[in-house]
């Protein structure tokens, strides 16, 4: 199926149904409503040009539109390029012209960003770009403003298929400078359905979707997993926030709730959390990076999300890999990320050798099926990197699996650190430097060292009011509980973490710094 052809699928059996709801402004479509919008759109986008495998950017906060863009350029074949909304003039310039984006659809402004000046900034050196959209100006309402031709749409159906690029998605940017997923609608069309499938989702589900729509989370665990099991999405707020995103719980009655770590840990400590009525929540996603075990049984027993899963995944397998079950013990629900989802493989294989290690040993993740990108965007080399002749897609973490194929990611390849010899996992380390009563937050990383090729440095968030930590107090607070390789030699005491606007902290940029630091 296309993308197209699932949704219609939808409408027919659920279309007096809510499908959407965007809690800012009050605005919802049941699902024969939604369906006529995108096809009014999908008219719109042909009367302006855009035929299938042209690019079509979009640059927004989470907002209705998004998610009607997102589904009428899929049922015309235009290839859907999202684009981060932190994005700035610079990063927007080097997306449209590296994704070869004809139409923009943008927001005209987005807390302090001004868009619709940067798009104009950036236009003259944009060559492909044809047509700016901006949403809530007139021409965005004449691109709605159409006779829906079924005929036509049915014709331009015909010449679709579902392993077509339709989507451009770029990675977060943590590990080095972001790389554009090219998704089927086969890879992202049956992993949402997957994904909703493993939490259960029906048309009585309505959920909360906080996280941004502009990566897969958002408009694939989020919009894909909701219409093609017939359930609602609730948009919460433009960006997240967690106020809003309990009062979406609580208002619509949502049963499923999304979020990175970070975010439940906000809703978590908001002030007046016991002042919401969360009864109706069942289910929920918490993915993206590594979730705390203490805060996932907070999530289960302060939120009632009984049954919540834990996601591991990444853009370019569209997203998930494993996940874990409603029926899997709390204990692995809230150490593990599950097992591999259905019609996929994993295994865990010696980076060195490719050899797959026996259970239990760490290695690297590498995973096969549906759900593997079709490639990064015109850059085949990249793709060879990852992309093996066997179709494995060699995912860059590290990860063990037990004998019953329950999976734990234990860091990322690039993070290793090998010092003198021995291979050192930065986690580890950071899990223990979090017992240190004066540590909020710890990140590890390796740098150059004559002797020893690597030597560990840690970079740590204080407590307020906590005494200067220095190198050798929290060596001697280390010694006797990690073994001696595993010690930091250096440490850096900050504010703040280099982070990505996906929220993980980019240790490419503190290795960059730490070099300077060390002269
Ligand atoms: P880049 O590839 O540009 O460096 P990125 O890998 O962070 O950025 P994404 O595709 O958004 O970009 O994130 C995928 C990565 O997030 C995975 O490779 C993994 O390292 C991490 N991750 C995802 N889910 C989990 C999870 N449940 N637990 C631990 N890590 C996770
Ligand atoms: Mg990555």
């Amino acid at each position: 199926d296309t993308i197209g052809d699932n949704l219609a699928r939808t409408v027919a059996a659920f279309g007096d149904r809510d499908a959407l709801v965007e809690r800012p402004t009050g605005r919802r479509w049941t699902y024969r409503e939604l369906a006529a919008d995108v096809d009014a759109l999908a008219i719109g986008l042909l009367g302006l040009g855009i035929t299938k495998g042209d690019r079509v950017g979009i640059w927004s906060p989470n907002r209705a539109e998004w998610t009607l863009l997102q589904y009428a350029t899929a049922k015309i074949g235009a290839i859907l390029v999202n684009i981060n909304p932190a994005y700035r003039s610079h990063e927007l310039k080097f997306v449209l012209n590296q994704a070869g984006v004809r139409l923009l659809v943008a927001a005209e402004s987005f807390k302090t960003s001004d868009y619709a000046a940067m798009i104009e900034q950036v236009r003259p050196e944009c060559a492909g770009l044809e047509h700016v959209v901006l949403l809530g100006t007139e021409a965005w309402d004449a691109l709605l403003d159409n006779e829906v031709d079924a005929d036509r749409l049915a014709r331009v159906g015909e010449t679709l298929g579902a392993d077509d690029p339709i989507n451009i998605q770029y990675t977060s940017g943590t590990t080095g400078f972001p790389k554009g997923a090219t998704l089927s609608h086969h890879n992202i069309l049956n992993n949402g359905f997957f994904v909703g499938e493993l939490c259960g989702y029906t048309e009585a589900d309505r959920i909360c979707i906080p996280v941004p729509f502009y990566h897969c989370f958002g408009m694939v665990m989020g919009n894909l997993a909701a219409t093609s099991h017939g359930s609602c999405m609730v948009i919460p707020s433009p960006s997240f926030e967690p106020k809003a995103a309990l009062e979406a719980v609580q208002a619509e009655r949502c049963t499923s709730l999304y979020g990175v770590p970070t975010m439940f840990i906000a809703e978590l400590s908001e002030p007046d959390f016991d002042d919401y009525d969360l009864g109706s929540l069942r289910t929920g996603i918490m993915a993206g990076s590594p979730c705390p075990v203490e805060v996932m049984k907070q999530v289960i027993e302060r939120m009632g999300m009984a049954e919540v899963s834990i996601c591991y995944g990444m853009t370019e397998t569209s997203p998930v890999s494993t996940q874990t079950r409603a029926d899997d013990s709390v204990e692995r629900r809230v150490s593990t990320v599950g097992r591999v989802g259905p019609h996929l493989e994993v295994k865990v294989v010696d980076p060195e050798t490719g050899l797959t290690v026996p259970r239990g040993e760490p290695g690297e993740l590498c995973t096969r099926g549906y759900s593997v990108m079709l490639g990064y965007w015109e850059q085949p080399e990249k793709t060879a990197e990852v992309i093996d002749a066997a179709r494995w897609m060699h995912t860059g973490d590290l990860a063990v699996m037990d004998d019953e194929g329950y999976v734990n990611i234990t860091g990322r390849i690039k993070d290793m650190v090998i010092r003198g010899g021995e291979n050192v996992y930065p986690r580890e380390i950071e899990e223990f430097l979090y017992t240190h009563p004066d540590i909020l937050d710890a990140q590890v990383i390796g740098v150059p060292d004559v002797k020893y090729g690597e030597e560990l440095m840690a970079w740590v968030r204080l407590r307020e009011g906590a005494a200067p930590l220095t190198a050798e107090s929290l060596r001697e607070f280390c010694t006797g509980k990690l073994a001696h390789y595993k010690i930091p030699r250096y440490v850096h005491v900050v504010d703040e973490f280099p982070m990505t606007v996906t929220g993980k902290v980019r240790k490419v940029e503190m290795r960059e710094q730490a070099v300077t630091l060390l002269g």
